[in-house]
């Protein structure tokens, strides 16, 4: 199940070895740790490597100088060295002060202890360090949590929840992508524990939530924890009858797209107030709003139709429109194949949708004497029309000839 050869070595790339081996040559400790181990040990490519190390942030400046260093948290130990051109994490071991605010230690305090570090850390799959003199360092049972697919508070998950009630969030987040349970008295802690998300900024809530509803197990942990996700978007609370658990079975039937699937667990445009309070950008705001726009009621698949939505919407989201009518029964699976097969060939053949594409332009049209002002719109819109319904070409020539003869029959 993992990738350690026969040695209980796992892979580590040059760029890690060698920042570790500076470490050690000037007789520091240093591991790598967190996610990376933690992917390591599930047989995983880690996306990035975090570093810790027993010497402290000059120590570390120290040994990499010559190199190109980033003083990016110095405060809190972080040093980013780049190394064969890849940005490099190293903090020192470090424990953390009273968290007097539930989101941040009042002081940080380095260490030189590998164990005060891990013991900081949130679960106990993100709590190993490793490094290939050192071995595996596992205070907390991670690989066995691994292993049993268990999400579990480093300690007592009250105080750790109380320390940072983003790790709530997080637990969810774990779960639902790597497709874990979350352990009993983990579990037990985070529902009673669950209001302290009140005191976490939106923008990290709102970090977490895109991997938790993308997530495998996205379905399973909103359901399980449906109580946390009222707590950070209480409008979900106002769905009625078994309106949740149908928004969170379409969501999970629905490809693993943020927008697609906030879009099927918000459900109606109404509660598109809970997602703007988690502040997520404006383009992903946008996309969930015209996503929900058309998830509910009648919706026509013809080309014409197809045409008129494309004026309002982009081909990703017509896209996304699809699939979430998909998912919630509202389309068989071969008339969303058909439909989506549909958009990816006009939006190929680069088909005219909105007035920006017509071969006219408002110019043109005041060129040929049209008054400034609406009435370019008018006949924009008009000529549009014509096109979209395929009563003429998106030619120049044709519609310059359908311009005139719209407005000698409006006589101006
Ligand atoms: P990913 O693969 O998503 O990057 P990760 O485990 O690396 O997962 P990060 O958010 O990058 O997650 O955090 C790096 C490490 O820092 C974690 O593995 C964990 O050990 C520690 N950590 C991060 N956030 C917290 C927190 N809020 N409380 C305690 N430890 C944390
Ligand atoms: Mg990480």
């Amino acid at each position: 199940m993992d990738i350690a050869n026969k040695d209980g070595m796992f892979f580590l790339p040059p760029p890690v070895t060698s920042a570790l081996d500076a470490l050690e040559e000037k007789g520091y400790e240093a591991y790598a740790v967190g996610g990376c181990v933690r992917d390591l040990c599930r047989g995983v490519t880690p996306h990035d490597y975090d570093i810790t190390t027993s010497a402290t942030p000059e120590e570390v400046e120290a040994c990499f100088s010559g190199r190109r260093i980033i003083e990016t948290g110095i405060k809190h130990g972080t040093v980013t060295a780049i190394i064969d051109g890849e940005p490099l994490e190293i903090t020192t071991y470090r424990t953390d002060g009273e968290y007097l605010d539930g989101r941040h230690p009042e002081s940080v305090t380095f260490s030189s202890e590998i164990n005060d570090d891990l013991s900081r850390r949130d679960f106990t799959i993100n709590a190993m360090a490793y490094s290939p003199r050192r071995g595996l360092r596992d205070p907390f049972g991670g690989r066995e949590d691994i292993e049993k697919k268990l999400v579990r508070c480093v300690g007592e998950p009250d105080l750790r929840f109380g320390e940072d009630g983003l790790r709530i969030m997080r637990a969810l987040r774990f779960a639902s992508s790597l497709g874990f349970e979350i352990e009993g008295e983990t579990a037990a802690s985070i529902h009673r524990n669950r209001r302290l998300l009140r005191l976490v900024s939106a923008e990290r809530i709102y970090a977490e939530y895109k991997r938790l509803i993308t997530g495998v197990f996205a379905a399973r942990i909103l359901t399980e924890f449906r109580d946390v996700m009222f707590t950070v978007m209480p409008e979900l609370e106002c769905l009625e009858g078994d309106e949740y658990e149908n928004a969170v079975a379409a969501a999970d039937k629905a490809g693993c797209d943020v927008i697609t699937r906030t879009a099927l667990l918000l459900g109606r445009e109404e509660n598109l107030p809970a997602l703007r309070r988690l502040k997520p950008d404006g383009r992903t705001y946008s996309s969930v709003a015209a996503v929900l726009r058309h998830i509910n009621g009648a919706f026509e698949t013809d080309d014409v139709s197809l045409r008129r939505l494309l004026g309002g919407v982009s081909y990703e989201n017509a896209r996304r429109i699809v699939d979430a009518r998909r998912a919630r029964g509202l389309m068989t699976e071969d008339e969303a194949a058909r439909v989506t097969a549909n958009l990816n060939e006009m939006e190929a053949r680069g088909e005219c949708v909105n007035v920006r594409m017509l071969a006219v332009t408002g110019r043109e049209l005041m060129e040929l004497g049209v008054p400034e002002g609406a009435r370019v719109g008018e006949i924009l819109s008009r000529l549009l029309e014509e096109v979209i319904t395929c009563r003429a070409e998106n030619d120049k020539a044709e519609l310059i000839k359908f311009a005139k003869a719209m407005r000698e029959a409006q006589g101006d």
